[in-house]
């Protein structure tokens, strides 16, 4: 094995990552990125447990969740799940 590892992009379709998923930042998979209304959120951690890149954080020292937005691959379970559609997906503001 050489020392350097190939990113997700360069694997074959259905092939094996050969390291964590840790490093595997699947954020740029994303064209909507997820924003929540902290005055709808009522904090039942749903969208923390159906995340599937495990991109939303309880954060008890905020009193709220947070998006690692790293890992967020845009797949809308978050804002479809919330009981109070507190999530909403929007396009992320390009830079100019
Ligand atoms: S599912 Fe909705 S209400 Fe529950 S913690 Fe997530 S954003 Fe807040
Ligand atoms: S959009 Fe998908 S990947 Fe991103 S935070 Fe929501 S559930 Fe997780």
């Amino acid at each position: 094995m050489s020392g350097q590892e190939k990113s997700w992009k360069e694997l074959t379709i259905a092939a094996v990552s050969p390291s964590s998923s840790v490093n595997f930042l699947t954020g740029d998979w994303k064209t909507y990125m997820p924003v929540c209304d902290f005055e709808k959120c009522v904090t039942c951690l749903t969208c923390v447990m159906l995340c599937p890149e495990g991109a939303i954080r309880w954060k008890p020292e905020l009193g709220q969740i947070t998006f690692d937005l790293s890992f967020c691959k845009g797949c809308g379970i978050c804002a479809n799940e919330c009981p109070t559609k507190a999530i909403t997906m929007n396009m992320p503001e390009k830079e100019e």
